[in-house]
This record gives structure tokens, C-alpha cells and sequence, in this order.
């Protein structure tokens, strides 16, 4: 999200870009598809938001506990929903049409400063670029090869992702909670719901498959015990994806400039990691862009972004750390639940101090 968006915008400014991805589009994705509207004007004058999809749109949220206590209240600004299957093929096929250059099913082993650029190396091939953006998401070998702290952290943390047909309001995303867990299902395209849930690797270990897990501990919760129970499952066997991390990150690192879950990763509960990532590119971009036309230096680049990063997201990230506490056992959903039913104003502070303003 964060590199497809990046490219958009350098390319149609007429900056020389290559995008590297090691998958080939389109591709499915753990990810609970979303997107707060906070990006819709951002999306729109650039004509990178996706019409003509079907895509949802969501105005309200439901929260249940553990054991099935549940509350409803409207979103706010609200979101909308659209698989990343179609929206990340249609933002590739916009960065190629405006003149993006793209090397797909490659993965980049190593990048490395030069002192007046970068050499990038893939398994065949050495590029040289003048600015790296690493964008390559929460967890990737770059990140080994660039020796990052978090890296030598174990994360408990296991997604899953499902594509169900299910009788789910359309302009709802709920939120069900369930021991050492969270499960997010809304709708995306053409009436299908995303079902996408993190749990604790305990869960997995206890009871050694996914379909075994779910029948144990996510069932527990009524209201995921009759969805799962009355849907269809789209795929052959779920997206999944281990080891993801909460942890701080750099905004630079050896002059590579980290956009998206590559400078840190808010908690998916809140549901704004890809409205993160792509708000991020738009303020990396403006400066990118300064640093070509030799409005700024490399220096001044890197500083201003990580302090303009900070100044945007920093206390989003440590809210989302805070909150995600209230979720995945028995008394702290309960709370959580109460807290949204009886203290409806609280509740709207807090889900407000994981969102952004329009931009
Ligand atoms: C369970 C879960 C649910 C979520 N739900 C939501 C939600 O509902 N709404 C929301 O806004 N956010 C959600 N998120 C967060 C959201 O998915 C991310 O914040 C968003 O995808 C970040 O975009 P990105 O560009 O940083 O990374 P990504 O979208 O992950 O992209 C990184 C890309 O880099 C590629 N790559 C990695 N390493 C290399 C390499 N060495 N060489 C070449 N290519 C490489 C990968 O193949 C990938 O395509 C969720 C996350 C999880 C885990």
C-alpha cells in the first residue's frame, strides 16, 4: 500500500520510479480491507480511489466480549471496504499507467548507502537508485539484513484471514472478541465480508490446526460461533501470517526512508495501518519530490520526514498499544463493552485518538 501509493504520486510528478515487489499482483493479503475514510479526498484528487468496485460503506461499529456481552455505536468518519485482492491490482495498474517502472516476483536481499545513493540488490540483478523508500510492510528479510532491533524480538501474534459470504449488514464492522484474540469482519466488494482475526500462538499450540482453534476458542463467543457457522468460506484454506510485531521502529534507517508498517505497526483493531501507510507516502513523496527539484538536501529530507512522521502518528501508535489491552480476555472485553454501552462519550474519545483528520 505504502510503496503502490508512493509510486502513484512520483510518477505522475515525473520522477523516475521502480517499484521491487517479491509476490506478483493481484494476490491476497492478511488484512482486515478496511479503510478509513480519512484518505477518501486524498484517494479522490489523485483518481486513486477505487469506484466502481461495489466497495462498502461503513458507518458503524458493534463490539462483543468474549463471552458474547455486545454494544453498537456509529463510526464517525467511518470507512469503506474493498479486498486488497482488487484495490492493490487497481493502484498497480494506475502506478503503470503513470509511468512506474515495476520488477515483480523479485525480492530485494540487501540495500546499501553508497554515501551519494544506493546499490539494491536481488537475487540476479544490482540497481542504483538516488532514494530508497522501504516499504516492504511489517516484517521482511530486509529487515534481518538491515539488522533492525525489533527483529531479534519474538511477537506472539497470528493472523488469519477469511473471505466469507454471510448475511452481515453491509454498513457494519464488528469487532468480537475472544480469548487471546480479536476477530474484525466487515464487508468488501460485491456483498463478500473480509473475517480477519489476530489470536496468541498459544491458541494455535494448544489446539495444533486453525480449523481446531476456531472450533475451540473463537466459538466460545457466540456471535463468531454463528457466523462461522452460517457462511461460506471463499477460499480454499485461509490467508494466515505469523510473528507480527508491535514494536517501535525507525522512520530511517541507513538513509533508507521506512513508509507503512516498515516504520511501525498500529493494532489492527483500529483498523487504520493502510490509512497510516498511504498518508505516510503522501508526506514522504512531498518531500522526495523537494529533494529531486534540489529544494532540499538529503539531510533535511530524512529529518523533516521523521519529524513530521512522528508529529502524525506517534501518539496513534501508543493509543492503539493502549487500547489493544481492553481486547482478547473475559474481564477486559467485558469492560470494554460497559464502557461503550454506559460511557459512550469515553468510548468515542478513545476510538477518536486512533483515527486521523481527513487529509
Ligand atoms: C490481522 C490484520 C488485520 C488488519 N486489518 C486492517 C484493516 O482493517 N484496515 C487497515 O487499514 N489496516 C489493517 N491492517 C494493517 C494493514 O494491513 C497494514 O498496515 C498495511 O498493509 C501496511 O501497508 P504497507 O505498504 O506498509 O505493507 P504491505 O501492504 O504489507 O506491503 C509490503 C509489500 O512488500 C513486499 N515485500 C516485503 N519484503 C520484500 C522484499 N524483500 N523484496 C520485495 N518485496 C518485499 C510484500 O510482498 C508486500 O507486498 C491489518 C493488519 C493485520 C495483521
Amino acid at each position: 500500500m505504502a510503496g503502490l501509493v508512493t509510486a502513484n504520486i512520483l510518477a505522475r510528478e515525473g520522477i523516475d520510479c521502480t517499484v521491487i515487489e517479491k509476490k506478483e499482483y493481484p494476490f491476497h493479503r492478511v488484512c482486515g480491507e478496511y479503510i478509513s475514510n480519512e484518505t477518501m479526498p486524498f484517494l479522490k484528487s489523485l483518481e486513486l480511489f477505487p469506484e466502481g468496485f461495489g466497495h462498502a460503506q461503513i458507518c458503524r461499529f458493534q463490539l462483543t466480549s468474549v463471552n458474547g456481552k455486545s454494544a453498537e455505536f456509529p463510526l464517525g468518519l467511518g470507512g469503506f471496504g474493498i479486498s486488497r485482492f482488487s484495490f492493490d491490482q487497481f493502484l498497480f495498474q494506475k502506478a503503470k499507467a503513470n509511468g512506474t517502472q515495476f520488477l515483480l516476483n523479485t525480492e530485494v536481499n540487501h540495500v546499501h548507502f553508497t554515501g551519494d545513493g544506493f546499490e539494491i540488490n536481488t537475487r540476479d540483478k544490482k540497481l542504483h537508485a538516488d532514494v530508497v523508500v522501504g516499504a516492504f510492510g511489517k516484517r521482511s528479510k530486509l529487515d534481518v539484513a538491515l539488522n533492525r532491533d525489533f527483529i531479534h524480538l519474538r511477537s506472539p501474534y497470528v493472523g488469519v484471514k477469511h473471505h466469507i459470504r454471510t448475511d452481515h449488514p453491509s454498513n457494519l464492522i464488528a469487532l468480537h472478541n475472544f480469548q487471546n484474540g480479536y476477530c474484525g469482519i466487515s464487508n468488501i466488494e460485491d456483498g463478500k465480508s473480509c473475517l480477519c482475526y489476530l489470536s496468541h500462538r498459544n491458541n494455535l499450540k494448544e489446539f495444533g490446526s486453525i480449523k481446531q482453534m476456531e472450533e475451540n476458542v473463537l466459538f466460545k463467543n457466540p456471535f463468531l460461533k454463528s457466523i462461522f457457522s452460517n457462511s461460506d468460506f471463499l477460499f480454499e484454506k485461509p490467508e494466515t501470517i505469523n510473528e507480527i510485531s508491535f514494536e517501535i521502529k525507525k522512520t530511517v534507517e541507513d538513509h533508507l526512508l521506512m513508509c507503512g508498517d516498515a516504520t511501525g505497526m498500529i493494532s489492527p483493531l483500529c483498523g487504520n495501518g493502510m490509512a497510516m501507510a498511504i498518508h505516510a507516502a503522501k508526506t514522504l513523496s512531498e518531500l522526495i519530490k523537494d529533494y529531486c527539484n534540489e529544494k532540499i538536501s538529503r539531510g533535511e529530507m530524512e529529518q523533516t520526514y521523521s519529524r513530521q512522521w512522528n508529529q502524525l502518528f506517534a501518539k496513534r501508535l501508543w493509543a492503539g498499544r493502549q487500547i489493544q489491552k481492553l481486547f482478547g480476555n473475559v474481564r477486559a472485553s467485558d469492560f470494554a463493552v460497559n464502557l461503550a454501552c454506559h460511557a459512550k462519550p469515553i468510548a468515542k474519545f478513545l476510538i477518536s485518538k486512533t483515527h486521523g483528520q481527513p487529509f
